[in-house]
């Protein structure tokens, strides 16, 4: 279906610094709103039930599956996490931009329910930055940082069925890239045509 907002997917492996680069972008750039998803681990540190995600049971994720609220779902790293059909299409449908922080078996799905969906996977410079990434961020024990480095390779195998590639390899200038590929978006025909509908009409394109 043709929305009027646009969807944009950005999936990486952990410590590709994937969660900054979102946040830095929708603080620049108010048109861009989270979805929120549902998950079923717990809340970590300061995370709050509304805002990070809607923490459930595995009962309620169940029964929203039943239900069929969810555009997507995946077990990841030992848990589910699903984005409902609630948290983006009222947004798209009302002209706003909805940024999904997903893994890559959700971007894939969703991908193939909404076509004109952006998908754009992160890459860290090389799997050294990754390693060291991952130590210095100080959440996980040696056996996680490993289980997460062989995550990453199965992850990074499938960058090449996403629209766009970003190499974090300079946090301002995977920034900037990612506001181009946001900007190349509304730049598209389609968008242009009904964010600027008066000079499409005077112009007499149709
Ligand atoms: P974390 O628990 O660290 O917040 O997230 C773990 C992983 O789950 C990340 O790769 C994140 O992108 C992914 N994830 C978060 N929400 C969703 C979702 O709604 N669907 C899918 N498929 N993955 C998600």
């Amino acid at each position: 279906m043709d929305y009027p907002g646009n969807l944009f997917v950005v999936a990486a492996p952990s410590g590709a610094g994937k969660s900054s680069l979102v946040k830095a972008l929708m603080e620049l750039d108010a048109r861009v709103q989270p979805s929120v998803s549902h998950t079923t681990r717990p809340p970590r540190g300061q995370e709050k039930h509304g805002r990070e995600y809607f923490f459930v049971s595995a009962q309620e994720f169940d029964a929203m599956v039943l239900a069929g609220s969810f555009v997507e779902w995946a077990h990841v790293h030992g848990h589910r996490y699903g984005t409902s059909k609630k948290a983006i299409e009222e947004r798209i449908a009302h002209g706003q931009d909805v940024i999904l922080e997903i893994d890559f078996q959700g971007a894939l799905q969703i991908k193939r329910i909404f076509t004109n969906a952006v998908l754009i996977f992160i890459l860290p410079p090389s799997w050294e930055e990754l390693r060291s990434r991952l130590e210095r961020r100080g959440e996980d024990t040696p056996e996680v940082i490993e289980l997460r480095m062989e995550n990453a390779a199965t992850e990074m195998s499938q960058a090449r069925e996403f629209d766009f590639v970003i190499i974090n390899e300079l946090f301002e200038r995977a920034l900037f890239d990612l506001k181009t590929i946001v900007h190349a978006q509304r730049l598209k025909f389609s968008s242009q045509r009904r964010a600027r509908a008066d000079t499409f009409q005077a112009l007499a394109i149709l």
